[in-house]
């Protein structure tokens, strides 16, 4: 008999990893573990990210116990989870889906010693990108850095049959027969139901037809709100790269983004701690603990840094040209460690994913493999003017803009903008 662990592919159809389980013909368990090296860092116990998770795997489990097996749900250390249940199943091995952070790196190389003793499989599949760590290389056979490159080698390797679904519900038969099993609650294992429920994802032909001109306004709910399903696997990357393909070929370069900094954080984990240029590792952060205060609870003073503030904390989300502005008016105009905002966001956004956060934040800061040049920094003045020039989306989440109760700007943003180049041109200087 085999295990399938689910971990960040939370479904049943088109699922890599589990259709190759039952296509071996032997039968199959579902497990998920709720991994308590990754519960045990999260400060709020209210996490939207575990309730979402929480609501997904118990649809799954109805969805298996409707086919007369169930999901094994446990929750603790995996490597302990995965002994126990060695003991308690006859397993030949476990299939799973390839996760590229460098925790579940580390985790799954744990799991494989693990089994290496009593000659277990670990197989794993590539199941959330088209292109996984080496598939996409330079005419040098090296990672790309820059994205432009890297997008055109994405789509001439591109094949249509790439994107073919796995059939996985085409071998239920295949899954272990079991009785129901109990499913911890929320609450036993220390968190709460969030408030912030999780939008199904948009992708009505509409909206990916009208993308390219509306995907930078943020007043329009223009984009598809996607990333958390791509984030837990409860949509399938290759139904997305199918329907870019077919209606859009702006948002299918949004997907390749993503793939590029996947790679990215796979081929330079380091990235996620410092600065990928070198030269950027030593710039003087101001790091002002109450400035940062402010920039957290939407009070800068500059409005569409506000309202984007205020969207993250009270929804989980924030629109991608907010999140561009917020974060270059962090680094830039308050002087402080980019590394401190994809701390907050990681925290906050239901969507988090580490590769994108990182890569993101370092392309804000001008830190990055193929980030923005240091010394373009952003006008917040004038982003609204090109992005929300009638205010829809800033008083949408900053009622008292315009009023004497909204706080005047927190800096002058020439200075600051002057301030932050000096800072940058001195790291450069010291390198
Ligand atoms: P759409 O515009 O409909 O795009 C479709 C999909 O393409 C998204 O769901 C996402 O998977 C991908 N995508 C789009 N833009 C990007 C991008 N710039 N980089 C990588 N992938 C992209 N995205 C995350 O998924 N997780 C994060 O933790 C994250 N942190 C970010 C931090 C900063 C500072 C910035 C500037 C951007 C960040 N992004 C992150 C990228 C982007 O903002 C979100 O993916 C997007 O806003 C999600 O909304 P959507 O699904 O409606 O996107």
């Amino acid at each position: 008999m085999l295990l399938f662990w689910f971990r960040r592919d939370l479904r049943l159809h088109d699922n890599a990893g589990l259709y190759h389980a039952l296509e071996t013909g032997k039968q199959v368990l579902p497990i998920f573990i709720f991994d308590t090296e990754i519960l045990d860092k999260l400060s709020n116990r209210r996490d939207a990210r575990v309730d979402f998770i929480y609501q997904s795997i118990t649809n799954l489990k109805k969805q298996l116990e409707k086919e007369g097996s169930t999901l094994l749900v446990r929750y603790g250390k995996p490597t302990e989870v995965i002994k126990e249940l060695l003991l308690e199943y006859e397993v030949e091995g476990i299939y799973t889906n390839r996760d590229y952070e460098p925790y579940a790196r580390e985790r799954d190389e744990e799991v494989k010693a693990l089994l290496k003793e009593p000659s277990l499989d670990f197989i794993r599949f590539k199941d959330s990108v088209i292109f996984e760590r080496s598939e996409i290389l330079s005419l040098s056979g090296t990672p790309y850095k820059v994205y432009t490159p890297y997008k055109k080698t994405w789509k001439k390797a591109f094949k249509e049959k790439m994107a073919a679904p796995f059939p996985s519900e085409q071998h239920h038969d295949k899954l272990l027969s079991h009785h129901k099993t109990p499913l911890p609650t929320l609450q036993q294992m220390g968190f709460e139901p969030a408030d912030i429920p999780t939008p199904d994802p948009n992708l009505a032909e509409e909206v990916l037809h009208r993308y390219e001109d509306t995907r930078n306004l943020p007043a329009l709910d223009a984009t598809t709100r996607l990333s958390p399903h791509l984030r837990f696997g409860t949509v399938s990357v290759r139904e997305a790269v199918l329907l870019a393909l077919q209606h859009s070929d702006t948002w299918l370069q949004e997907l390749i983004w993503r793939e590029f900094f996947m790679q990215l954080l796979f081929h330079f984990p380091t990235s996620a701690q410092e600065s990928f240029a070198p030269k950027f590792r030593h710039i003087a952060w101001r790091n002002n603990e109450e400035n940062f205060q402010r920039w957290c609870e939407g009070k800068t003073g500059f409005p569409l840094v506000d309202a984007g503030m205020r969207e993250l904390n009270s929804t989980g989300f924030m629109h991608n040209r907010v999140r561009m502005v917020v974060a270059s008016f962090l680094v830039k105009d308050l002087l402080i460690d980019w590394r401190w905002g994809e701390a907050y966001f990681a925290e906050k956004l239901l969507d988090y994913e580490q590769a994108s956060n990182v890569g993101n934040w370092q392309w804000a800061a001008g830190t990055g493999a193929d980030a923005q040049p240091y010394f373009r920094i952003f006008n917040p003045d004038n982003q609204v003017k090109k992005f929300d020039k009638a205010h829809t989306y800033i008083r949408r989440w900053v009622p008292e803009f315009g009023t004497s109760a909204y706080p005047e700007p927190m800096v002058v943003h020439s200075m600051a903008r002057d301030r932050a180049i000096a800072a940058y041109k001195k790291a450069i200087a010291l390198a």
